[in-house]
């Protein structure tokens, strides 16, 4: 399929899911963000784990600035740590670490070798006990504790290998005492919300109250992610995912604290509660791990990809391919091209919709659902939805309907929020006074980004009167006349 220049429409790719592009010292220069836009990327994340505020400053006002130029609402997804626990720092940037070797983990800020590192977590000096696991790098290496005590823990190697600057620990077989939002984490959501971030990533997530917390720091800014990567989460889904505005499967971190395959069924449970409950899910980590250094990914990975949107995900996430891998733009190229040919399955839409989605008793959704089985019994282009806090839009999305939406909202967040969301896309708009206004309006933008043209047949979804939140009222089905564009550009 030919690619159309993004800075001049708003072009919905050919395909509803959406891709979150981790942004890292391999993609934080413009012109490589600019290239992964052009690939395919809908929304970026920045990982607050890593870096510091002045360079993801830098970074956010980058993507900001080729939004106006691309002219195109992007999501920046600001990820906070969490209480991860990490490593400190090498000197030489990484060590080996022998298998069944021994390796030390201390208090000591100095760079670390092959025989030790510091452990930067007080909380674990004096917890952990002999016989317990800590879990490297996505659980790549095994140390088992052989001796603890308030100034070191010594490890033995269950199984060995590269250990590198910063890198994850779990430790699955204790329970620590750390709170869900670190003294960083508050710094970060600040800094976030200060930077206009769109969406805020909550991770290691353990109960509702931790969201609680964090929705009430972000003072009403921004949309919530509750980042699902401990057990604890799992238990307590359905409170979780009614306090949150998203979902991440996050697959590293929770295919470490679990067994890894425990992950694929999980997977598809919180793919399901989510989409049951209207909120966009983003599915993530390891996607196309093999690019990070390979131009081509391996079949395995590809198949990844696809049955995450096969199983209705809204996003699908690259972490390191794009942030240190040595091929973003490839990585993306790749996600664009698995997931389209996915949708250009006839069966891809039957498979989504296997899943049962009621609609809740509400005007709002018995519409969101008409919207549906009109563009599924009627030659249909699109559905544009007129919406304030973009609340209608994630209904309809929710019905996984089988044309692209169009998001029309005088609300640049609404717009910006939507990018993680399947199958919207948004332009803002001015503020709308009329009914045939907003006709006349959803039909220049249609015609404008190329979603119909002449003869070609629009829903239209609106609450009037406009500007109320959860008025969705308004159903109509309109036709292009093809001169609606000269009409109001001329
Ligand atoms: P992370 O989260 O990349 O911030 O660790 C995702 C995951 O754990 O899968
Ligand atoms: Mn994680």
């Amino acid at each position: 399929m030919e690619k159309r220049d993004p800075s001049k429409y708003l072009d919905p790719r050919g395909r509803n899911v959406k891709i979150l592009a981790t942004v890292g010292p391999a993609s934080r220069d413009p012109e490589m963000l600019r290239k992964l836009l052009w690939a395919g990327a809908d929304a970026f994340r920045v990982n607050m784990s890593h870096g510091e505020h002045e360079g993801h400053a830098e970074t956010i006002a980058a993507i900001r600035a080729l939004e106006a130029e691309l002219n195109r609402p992007i999501a920046i997804f600001c990820d906070l740590q969490g209480p991860k626990l990490r490593v400190g720092k090498f000197k030489d940037g990484q060590a080996v670490i022998r298998h069944s070797g021994h390796f030390t983990l201390d208090r000591n800020p100095e760079p670390g070798d092959h025989t030790r590192v510091q452990l930067p977590h007080p909380e674990l000096f004096g917890l952990l006990e002999k016989g317990q696991r800590l879990l490297i790098n996505d659980g790549k290496i095994q140390l088992k504790v052989i001796r603890a005590d308030k100034d070191e823990i010594l490890c033995s190697a269950i199984v060995g290998g590269v250990i590198s600057d910063r890198k994850g620990v779990n430790v699955p077989d204790a329970e620590i005492p750390i709170p869900a939002l670190t003294e960083k984490d508050r710094r970060d959501l600040a800094f976030a919300v200060e930077h206009g971030a769109d969406w805020i990533g909550l991770s290691f997530v353990q109960r509702p109250e931790d969201l609680a917390e964090a929705r009430k720091l972000m003072g009403g800014y921004g949309a919530l992610c509750a980042k699902i990567e401990k057990p604890m989460a799992v238990r307590r889904l359905d409170e979780i995912i009614d306090l949150s505005d998203g979902i991440m499967v996050a697959r590293g971190d929770l295919g470490v604290e679990l067994n890894p395959e425990e992950v694929p069924p999980l997977q598809k449970k919180i793919v399901n509660k989510s989409r049951i409950a209207g909120k966009p899910v983003i599915v993530a980590t390891q996607m196309l791990e093999s690019m990070i250094e390979s131009p081509a990914p391996t079949r395995a990975e590809v198949s990844d990809v696809a049955n995450a949107v096969y199983d209705g995900a809204d996003a699908v996430m690259l972490s390191a391919e794009t942030a240190a891998g040595e091929w973003p733009e490839e990585a993306v190229t790749i996600m664009d091209r698995i997931s389209a040919q996915v949708e250009r399955d006839d069966a891809y839409l039957d498979r989504v919709r296997f899943l049962d989605t009621p609609p809740d008793r509400t005007t709002a959704d018995a519409l969101a659902h008409s919207c549906m089985t009109i563009a599924d019994t009627v030659n249909i282009a699109a559905i544009t939805v007129f919406t304030g806090s973009g609340s209608t839009a994630r209904r309809v999305a929710r019905e996984r309907p089988s044309v692209p939406m169009l998001v029309l909202t005088p609300s640049l967040r609404t717009a910006r929020r939507v990018a993680l969301l399947w199958g919207a896309h948004a332009v803002t708009t001015k503020d709308i006074g009329s009914f045939e206004e907003m006709i006349a309006k959803g039909k220049r933008m249609a015609l404008r980004h190329r979603f119909g043209k002449a003869g070609s047949k629009l829903i239209a979804l609106a609450g009037v009167p406009f500007g109320t939140p959860g008025s969705t009222n308004l159903l109509h089905v309109v036709t292009l006349a093809g001169d609606e564009l000269e009409k109001h550009e001329a």
